[in-house]
């Protein structure tokens, strides 16, 4: 079968690999780029001021080793290496306390005396930690559904701690964090604990979009335009903006929901119900070599989950300390760090790099008909596969694109 496949994400990548044996494949990606939130300098990323053997992520960056299996079945089919990264996240609030998890503890403090003064500095907190834990711990799994994460969390210090970690997972305002979905946000939370193993890949994330499009025999538009999708009896006609007009047997929408109903021409009454309360989050991400907001603190040891509380107490930012993540020499005194709402800290002439990315907006209405987009897949010639229509990471993506392969007889893993 001829089939399109529109986005070239790592959902729209992971099926484009897994039906490129069995069909004949068109890609068509907006961006002049792949990967759509993976963005690797010095990969699919140029970048002049770094040095050509650095590879940094200005986006997707870290993968949970137990929880994330069909991202290592893929993985293992291309033989990308990962490596284990030691993680660990510090709460830094408006009121100039700051707390360490016992990972920043175990790995950053120096002497017996700073562990200690910090475990008990942490253990202060402690109780209003088992009393978010125990709600989401007792939440089941069917009372969830079409409930916001406040319903769950409250608002004591864990569950802002807990809430600036769904800021950073999935880059959303911090202010739209109260409505994010507790059906994705609790499962995520429950196995994001201090126990949680994380991996990065060795080289970039990139990387594994690279093997994929050495084995690739498809073709691939980039800054590819799409004006219209029409779907009749005989498949799906796709038009650009430049005039070129193609006809498939079947299109795969890995787009960002937001995008299907931009698209689509033809939509049915339930594909507008289904797509119609996706909305876009357009945020940046800057790498950059600024540590000065740590001196504030008087902290030393910059963790990968940096939380960062603004003055105004409303807002709030992350910085993820890359040095470790991305593999780079200890030895080396750059201290390297991707940050999102944080400019107000960072001095301009430290910026190495500003990428913009676009993700769905996660909230209640939004992700209604998850279930239901799933369950037709295939109606109209139609199928939809990316991350929102799982847990909204890379497992998500990958899974999304196994799930089209499936359906359409493409590889399995
Ligand atoms: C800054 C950031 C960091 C993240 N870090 C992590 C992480 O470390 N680990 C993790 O597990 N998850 C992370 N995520 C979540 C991440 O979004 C998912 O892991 C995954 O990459 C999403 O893949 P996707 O294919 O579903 O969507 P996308 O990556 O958004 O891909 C969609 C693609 O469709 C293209 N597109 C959109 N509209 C059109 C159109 N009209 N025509 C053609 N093409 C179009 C886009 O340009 C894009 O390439 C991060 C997200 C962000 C924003």
């Amino acid at each position: 079968m001829k089939i399109a496949i529109i986005g070239g994400g790592a959902a729209g990548m992971t099926a484009a690999h897994l039906l490129d044996k069995t069909h004949d494949i068109t890609l068509f990606e907006k961006q002049p780029i792949l990967g759509g939130n993976i963005r690797t300098l010095n990969k699919n990323v140029a970048c002049d001021s770094l040095d050509q053997n650095i590879t940094l992520d200005n986006g997707v960056i870290e993968f949970q080793r137990d929880y994330f299996p069909n991202f290592h079945k893929l993985m293992h089919n291309l033989q990308v290496p990962l490596e284990h990264t030691p993680i660990s996240s510090e709460l830094f609030l408006a009121n100039d306390r700051y707390y360490k998890s016992t990972g920043a503890i175990r790995y950053g403090c120096k002497t017996k005396w700073e562990k200690l003064s910090e475990s008990l500095n942490l253990a202060s907190i402690i109780f209003s930690y088992l009393n978010v834990y125990a709600r989401m711990h007792f939440a089941n799994q069917n009372s969830i559904r079409n409930r916001p994460v406040s319903d769950y969390l409250g608002n004591n210090i864990s569950a802002r701690w807990l809430k600036m970690l769904l800021m950073y997972a999935y880059s959303m305002p911090y202010k739209k964090i109260d409505d994010f979905p507790a059906e994705i946000a609790i499962p995520l939370l429950a196995h994001s604990g201090m126990n949680t193993k994380w991996e990065r890949i060795v080289g970039g994330v990139y990387s594994y979009i690279e093997k994929i499009l050495m084995q690739f025999s498809g073709s691939i538009h980039c800054n590819a335009n799409i004006i219209s999708v029409t779907r009749d009896s005989s498949g799906v006609e796709i038009q650009l903006i430049n005039g070129d007009q193609y006809h498939f047997d079947k299109i795969i929408f890995a787009t960002t929901p937001d995008q299907i109903l931009t698209l689509l021409k033809d939509p049915t009454e339930n594909e507008i119900k289904r797509f119609k309360d996706w909305k876009l989050n357009t945020i940046n991400t800057i790498i950059h070599t600024d540590t000065s907001i740590y001196k504030h603190f008087g902290v030393t040891y910059f963790s990968e989950f940096d939380l960062f509380q603004n003055k105004n107490n409303e807002d709030s930012g992350y910085n993820a300390y890359l040095d470790r993540l991305c593999g780079l020499s200890t030895e080396d005194d750059i201290n390297f760090s991707l940050a999102y709402n944080m400019e107000q800290h960072i001095a301009p002439d430290k910026i190495i790099d500003t990428q913009q990315h676009n993700s769905p907006m996660y909230n209640v209405e939004a992700i209604r008909y998850r279930q239901e987009i799933l369950q037709t897949n295939g109606e109209n010639h139609t199928y939809h596969a990316g991350a929102y229509l799982f847990e909204g990471l890379h497992e998500g993506a990958v899974t999304s694109g196994f799930v089209v392969s499936e359906l359409l007889g493409g590889l399995r893993l």
